[in-house]
């Protein structure tokens, strides 16, 4: 069977009988035991996906079928899906099963899609390469000597090895944008608060977004569409109308700016400055205005992101203390060995750097120098970028500064780590929706992706503008 690129294309073949759901779901079993090695499952659902496939092409056969029929779905291991595991790839809650389904796979799944199992990520969502998780590093499909990106690695591995048709993550920093650009297929944030967080296990709360996945623009505006909305169980969820996304728009000239520091950062490898340039020079030749504009606030968007998710992780992590959940150490005897035990033994090493930071930044003697601080710089990232997009649509930028690195490369300071993040964080600090677009790709052989920005709430429109991009 061949992978389908658009579920358009899929729906038409279920309709007249050409394929089935249980071919479909065979077809992604078969493709994850052939892919084993890229360890970008955590568990496949195979029984459920076969019974629900079942129930599916029935469906179809009736004409009752949801919007989704015949999606077949992994998600990530954040994000929680009733009676099943849900670890966030994490030693902590090993063994621990969710009682309860978040609000955006709720919403898939009473649209008929097919949930085939949880992925891989970098514990706790911390990290950009997808190689802090409990259960081992995950491979690059395109390159299994290198990272595929994170922390949703294993949600973009898998997509792109056409391991399931689409997948869920979550980008608090980039964790969606990033992988996507690693591994050559579309990535999605939307603004924060368009998706209930309800069931996504929280890393940074004033951060985190979930997110699809996908290999063409249709479907990645699909999944959103049908996740987005207001939910009774998360009080961050905005309640505004979610604009439907109308992809056969009329094309406009746009508007778009570049921060001038970005092309000329130091961390830019020339090759993806090359390729930002003649994309530049392609949208104006389409008619477009590009314009470089001064962002004096760059060089703080990296501390500031760090310095609020470490501090929100420290406080959210308190929970996981060997006693409500997962893992307790065998060797506790008493209330605080409990405690200091199990997390010790609990956590990985990268969340353990966070937990400190976050709870050292959040101290008495530090708090005003850092944390608020940083508050305050978030409140002048936001008011500029808002004033930003009075006069333009889109912002934009490559989505990393460079291709997938060596999965064996050693970072000698941690922080390197975490300058990787340079142009996603953008959009989390200011609750921005933001794109990866495949459109690019390095003299390397590697994909690169090219990231859009828009104002707050407007998906719709980024959404028809990048599906203008990429059919041109
Ligand atoms: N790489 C970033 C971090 O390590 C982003 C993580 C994310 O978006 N979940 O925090």
């Amino acid at each position: 069977m061949a992978d389908y690129s658009t579920l358009q294309a899929l729906q038409y073949d279920l309709s007249n009988g050409k394929t089935s759901c249980t071919q479909l779901v065979e077809h992604y079993l078969q493709k994850i035991e052939d892919h084993k090695d890229l360890n970008a499952f955590v568990e496949v659902y195979s029984h459920d996906a076969r019974s629900r496939a079942t129930v599916i092409d029935a469906k179809i056969k009736h004409g009752t079928a949801g919007r989704l029929a015949g999606m077949v779905i992994g998600v990530k291991d954040n994000i929680a899906y009733q009676d099943h595991g849900l670890t966030a790839a994490s030693k902590i809650l090993s063994g621990f099963t969710s009682l309860y389904s978040a609000t955006a796979v709720e919403r898939l799944l009473e649209e008929d899609a097919i949930i085939i199992g949880r992925l891989n990520c970098d514990e706790f969502a911390m990290g950009s390469s997808n190689r802090f998780s409990y259960y081992g590093p995950v491979k690059n499909p395109l390159d299994k000597n290198l990272v595929p990106g994170g922390s949703s690695g294993g949600s973009a591995a898998a997509v792109a090895a056409g391991l399931c048709m689409a997948s869920l993550g979550s980008d608090t920093g980039g964790s969606i944008r990033q992988p996507a650009s690693f591994t050559g297929i579309y990535g999605f944030k939307p603004s924060y608060g368009r998706i209930s967080r309800h069931g996504l296990i929280a890393f940074a709360s004033s951060f985190d977004q979930i997110g699809p996945f996908a290999n063409s623009i249709e479907d990645t505006a699909l999944l959103y569409e049908i996740m987005a909305g207001a939910d009774q169980y998360d009080n961050t969820c905005s309640q505004r109308e979610v604009t439907p996304v109308s992809l056969d728009g009329e094309k406009q000239a746009r508007k778009i700016a570049y921060f001038k520091d970005t092309l000329e950062n130091a961390s830019l490898d020339p090759e993806v400055r090359a390729q930002a340039v003649a994309l530049i020079e392609k949208l104006r030749a389409a008619g477009h205005t590009v314009e470089a504009i001064d962002f004096p606030l760059l060089e703080y968007l990296v501390p500031t992101y760090y310095i609020l998710s470490t501090a929100e992780a420290s406080s959210n992590l308190a929970r996981y203390d060997g006693i409500h959940f997962g893992y307790r150490s065998p060797n506790a005897h008493d209330l605080e060995s409990t405690y200091k035990l199990s997390r010790t033994e609990g956590f990985g090493t990268e969340v353990k750097r966070r937990i400190l930071l976050g709870t050292f930044v959040l101290s008495s003697g530090y708090y005003d120098a850092y944390y608020g601080k940083a508050q305050k710089t978030r409140r002048l990232v936001s008011d500029k970028t808002n004033e930003i997009f009075q006069d333009y649509d889109f912002i934009f930028s490559p989505t990393t500064p460079h291709t997938p690195f060596p999965l064996n490369q050693v970072e000698s300071d941690p922080t390197q780590m975490y300058l990787e993040d340079i142009f996603t964080v953008h959009a989390n600090i200011t609750g921005c929706p933001s794109i990866s677009l495949p459109l690019a790709q390095h003299k390397n052989g590697l994909p690169l992706g090219m990231q859009f920005t828009a104002a707050k709430y407007e998906e719709a429109d980024l959404l028809q503008f990048a599906h203008t991009l990429v059919n041109n």
